[in-house]
């Protein structure tokens, strides 16, 4: 079941899930979520009890998670201003004109509209329509490389994700943030990487940290990359 608990100025969502156990455990998911497993005996105002006690701790843990987290940076997409397309950072160039397009020129990304407030929804369908053709390219010789572990995913799509670079499903789903067309593309192939490796190993332990390092010895530093520039 789901609740929640009121704890100063802060709205705490949780689960509750009752099991055979002998004590109450809450955990914090990269995701944010709280997951509260207590004993199938515990009465619900204990459980609410035991949960604002530990609030500071559910707070501490969802903001160091959030930390992490794909923020995008505002932008009033006006002439002159700036935008990183694959890590390099372009200029914003709006040139009136009834035929609307938009491309990359030199160091502009330029588009011509007649109606300055449709410049937002061009270059956000830019980027998008680029990374799904970008990501399949990326994503295309990483898929062979992991074939030798029998693996492939069912399919790679694109999905705005509030929390995270990419996710994989238990089916072999691959979903990756669209965000990640601003980073360079080592970076993208990064977590195309990280995510093949869940295939093969869906969880964050050392055999999946040691195929990650396997097959991108220098991961580290394009995830560091990746999270000072989107984050
Ligand atoms: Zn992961």
């Amino acid at each position: 079941m789901r609740s929640f608990i009121q704890f100063g100025s802060k709205k705490i969502d949780f689960r509750l899930e009752y099991s055979d156990r002998k004590t109450l455990g809450i955990t914090v998911t990269p995701e944010l979520d709280v997951l509260v497993k207590a004993p199938v005996d515990t009465p619900f105002d204990k459980v609410k009890e035991k949960l604002r006690k530990k609030a500071p701790w559910i707070i501490r843990q969802q903001n160091f998670f959030l930390s992490f987290h794909p923020k995008i940076p505002t932008r009033k997409f006006i002439g002159g201003e700036t935008h990183l397309y694959l890590g390099r950072q372009y200029r914003l160039k709006i040139i009136e004109g009834t035929i609307e397009s938009i491309k990359l020129k030199g160091q502009f990304i330029e588009v011509v509209t007649n109606n300055k407030s449709r410049v937002k929804q061009l270059v956000n369908d830019w980027y998008f329509s680029n990374a799904k053709k970008k990501f399949h390219i990326l994503a295309m010789p990483l898929i062979e490389k992991f074939k030798k572990y029998k693996v492939v995913p069912e399919s790679i799509v694109l999905r705005e994700m509030r929390t995270r670079w990419g996710s994989c499903t238990p089916k072999g789903k691959i979903i990756l943030n669209p965000i990640l067309i601003h980073a360079p593309k080592t970076c993208i192939e990064y977590v195309i990487i990280h995510e093949l490796c869940h295939l093969v190993y869906h969880d964050h332990t050392q055999k999946f940290l040691d195929l990650q390092t396997k097959e991108m010895p220098d991961w580290e530093k394009w995830k560091l990359k990746l999270e000072t520039l989107l984050a």
